[in-house]
């Protein structure tokens, strides 16, 4: 591991160096690895920044902040996404974050990239929705996925360190009133939230959101993740199935991490919809990851628990020519670990938390 200096953000990072990554044979156009993966998703993060301070997410005191001019303009994020959907095979992109919604030009950046063909969709905490989900459906925005951990008031404040729960709700309703598909996304914590998984779902079921539980990951800042706090998936399926018949769903996966399943109550039986159970640490997908990420920098990301970064940002600021920033990206892709346990605990635990990756 080196120790790299990154003057524009002031941040000093870890960047592994593997130095046994074979080269890239000439051939094939898309984002293919060393083990036969192809990756189509493209998940995009707007910013570092965040209006919540989620404890397995975020330190309380928030991250150092990246300043603008080091972001991706909505120019820059058109470019490469063009890049991406016309030479590389993407074919969805997520905005994600830090919290997408805290970019002023949002709806800019959808309007941009929906004129190229690809599906969008956007990761967020919801607040602020409210006033801009319409707008966004209207820009080309299909879905949104909304992390939603609890919808007790209290407990959402112990999770999030913030009292917007009321917020959060309201941005919810507005997406689905605007049109758009709203998913939502739950971390269960041990002890904090674990115990109000069932009435989540029900909150779910009674408006049609699927809902995702997905394994706390040890993607914090600031290092505390060991495991104790994290509810398994296996376990989150059997606390579901006190109240709920889950049957694994028919429908193929197509590389989607969640495991889905049919639900229906114990007494009647009535099918109400799905939920997903997405164990990400207890049930490695790696073989079948369909994803490429780029940081809010611009710097590409092939795994989020490989330090490894390549930065088409700078290259692009640098004059390069379309073919080059495709080559960086080809080859940055090419490099990407097999999977994300090949430490003695079976889990890498990235430099940079999840909120500035983007998740
Ligand atoms: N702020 C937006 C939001 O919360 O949806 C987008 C960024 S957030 C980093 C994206 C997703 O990452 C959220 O669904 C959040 O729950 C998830 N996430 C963050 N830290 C995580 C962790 N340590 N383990 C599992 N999921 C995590
Ligand atoms: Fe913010 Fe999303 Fe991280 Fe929560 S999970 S702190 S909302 S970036």
């Amino acid at each position: 591991m080196t120790a790299v200096a990154l003057p524009a953000t002031g941040l000093l990072r870890r960047v592994r160096t593997e130095t046994a990554v074979p080269p890239r044979p000439a051939g094939d156009p898309g984002l293919v690895d060393r083990f036969g993966r192809r990756a189509v998703d493209l998940r995009v993060s707007l910013t570092e920044r965040c209006n919540l301070r989620c404890t397995y997410c975020m330190p309380a005191e928030g991250l150092p902040v990246i300043p603008t001019d080091a972001l991706m303009t909505a120019a820059e994020i058109e470019r490469l996404v063009r890049l991406g959907a016309e030479h590389l095979g993407v074919r969805k992109v997520r905005f994600t974050g830090g919290e997408p919604l805290l970019r002023a030009d949002l709806v800019d950046i959808v309007t941009r990239c929906a004129a190229l063909g690809v599906e969008l969709s956007l990761t967020t905490n919801a607040i602020g929705l409210a006033a801009r989900a319409q707008a966004l459906r209207d820009a080309g925005l299909e879905r949104v996925n909304v992390s939603l951990d609890t919808v007790d008031p209290d407990v959402f404040a112990t999770v999030t360190r913030r009292p917007f729960l009321a917020r959060v709700l309201e941005g919810v309703a507005a997406a689905d009133a605007a049109g758009l598909g709203v998913k939502v996304n739950a971390v269960l914590l041990r002890g904090v939230n674990d115990h109000l998984a069932v009435d989540l779902l029900t909150w779910c079921l009674e408006r049609g959101h699927e809902l995702r539980f997905i394994e706390q990951m040890p993607l914090d800042p600031g290092h505390a993740w060991d495991g104790t706090s994290m509810v398994t998936a296996a376990e989150t399926r059997a606390m579901l199935g006190e109240r709920y018949v889950l049957t694994p769903d028919q429908a193929p996966r197509d590389g989607a991490p969640a495991e889905r399943f049919r639900v229906a109550p114990r007494e009647t039986g009535e099918d109400l919809g799905t939920v997903g159970v997405i164990a990400s640490v207890t049930e490695s997908f790696c073989a079948d990851c369909t994803r490429t990420r780029l940081t809010a920098e611009g710097h590409v990301r092939s795994c989020l628990f490989s330090d490894q970064e390549s930065d088409l940002l700078g290259l692009m600021r640098d004059g390069a020519s379309d073919e080059q920033v495709l080559d960086r990206w080809r080859l940055a892709m090419w490099a990407k670990p097999r999977d994300h346990g090949d430490d003695a605990d079976g889990m890498v635990h990235p430099t940079r938390g999840m909120s500035a990756i983007g998740g």
